[in-house]
């Protein structure tokens, strides 16, 4: 059981910051993703909360306690890798029973939790059998019967499943989210992969150039993305954005935007400068009243949905529509989308100016 608390972290490798000020509170029992691309600072993150690398600045909490210059040994947390490694000239028992063994505990209480952790893996029928043998998601289970089998307070996992193959994957991340869910301990892991992210956490940060960009629940990254790189990063096709150069005028209340009038809440009267409208797929629908024209150019067939590509005089702008909806290629129409459903972004600071508290406002108003 662990609650993690990280206070404007920071580590330098040499004159390269690799994360900077990064400040989020991970609930004792939560499944909580960190999330973002190749580089951006995920691992070194991780490693600065199980202590196998030091900050440069900034604190650690662990349950309360700050152990930000504590070595990993330190911690009472279990580092699951990528690349899930096994002593092969042991069998599955002795490799669980392993750190167990390291500790000194006597022979029968091993014995009794290697018998529980199996019981939770439903691995029993292959205690005796040795890991040259296994398959690959039998030598997953092992490999996590030897990080739950010493009750940590908190998993840590970098890309676990991130050399599996796409099938195997999905069967073993609704695996994990169950094991998380039964033994009720917090989990911290790492992806890049935004899908997987959205499906297993409980909570997500999203991180870019080393920086938070956004921490919450999926469903409010998903609906209220804090800026044009998490509107962007989150969602598959991602969220259509569209330029808009000028200005609200204070007493605007709406803007004219490819021929549709868009409501402007009160509190973004008077934003100038470059605003981006963003709007996802899902919401863009086509109405051959609509006075905002388009051509589609590409459609892609997705089984229940189809994706419709379709160029206007603002940009290029993808639609889900119903997969038996009739459209066709070169075929011009109307497009339609609510304006409860936009976002605003500044493009300058690249930071949502609609956040979900003026979104209220528009849905009250
Ligand atoms: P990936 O998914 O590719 O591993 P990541 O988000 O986990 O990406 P990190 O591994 O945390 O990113 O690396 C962040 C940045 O810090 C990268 O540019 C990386 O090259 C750099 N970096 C990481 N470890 C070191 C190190 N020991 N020395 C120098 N630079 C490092």
């Amino acid at each position: 059981m662990a609650q993690i608390i990280i206070k404007n972290l920071r580590k330098d490798f040499g004159n390269f910051t690799a994360v900077q000020s990064s400040s989020f509170t991970i609930e004792d029992g939560e499944f909580f993703m960190l999330l973002g691309p190749s580089g951006c600072g995920k691992t070194t993150t991780l490693r600065m909360i199980a202590g196998l690398e030091l900050p440069t600045s900034g604190e650690v909490f662990i349950n309360g306690e700050e152990v930000s210059q504590k070595r990993a040994a330190q911690r009472d947390i279990a580092f699951v890798f990528q690349m899930f490694a096994l002593y092969p000239h042991l069998n599955v028992r002795q490799n669980i029973s392993y750190p167990l063994k390291s500790q000194g505990m006597p022979k029968a209480e091993i014995k009794s939790k290697v018998a529980e952790v199996a019981a939770i893996l439903g691995i029993e029928d292959i205690l005796n059998k040795s890991v040259g043998g296994l398959s690959g998601g039998d030598r997953q289970r092992v490999a996590l019967g030897r990080a739950i089998v010493r009750e940590p307070a908190a998993f840590l996992m970098d890309e676990p499943l991130g050399a599996l193959d796409a099938e195997f994957r999905e069967h073993m991340s609704q695996e994990l989210r169950t094991l998380h869910d039964q033994m009720g301990a917090t989990t911290v892991y790492v992806t890049h992969d935004q899908l997987e992210a959205m499906k297993m956490g409980d909570k997500i940060v999203v991180m870019n150039h080393g920086s938070v960009e956004q921490f919450g629940i999926p469903q409010e990254i998903y609906d209220w993305p804090a800026s044009l790189f998490v509107a962007d990063f989150i969602g598959s096709p991602s969220m259509n954005f569209l330029k808009f150069h000028g200005t609200v005028s204070p007493g605007d209340t709406n803007v004219l935007l490819g021929g549709q009038l868009f409501d402007v809440p009160a509190q973004l009267q008077g934003a100038s400068g470059n605003l981006v409208f963003g709007v996802r797929p899902e919401h863009v629908s086509l109405n051959p009243n609509s006075r905002f024209r388009a051509k589609v150019i590409a459609t892609e067939y997705l089984g229940t949905t189809q994706i419709v590509t379709a160029e206007t005089a603002s940009g290029v702008l993808k639609a889900r529509v119903p997969a038996n909806q009739i459209v066709n290629v070169g075929e011009a129409v109307g497009l339609d989308f609510d304006p409860r459903t936009i976002t605003l972004f500044d493009e300058t600071t690249g930071g949502a100016l609609l956040s979900k508290a003026n979104r209220k406002v528009l849905d009250h108003g």
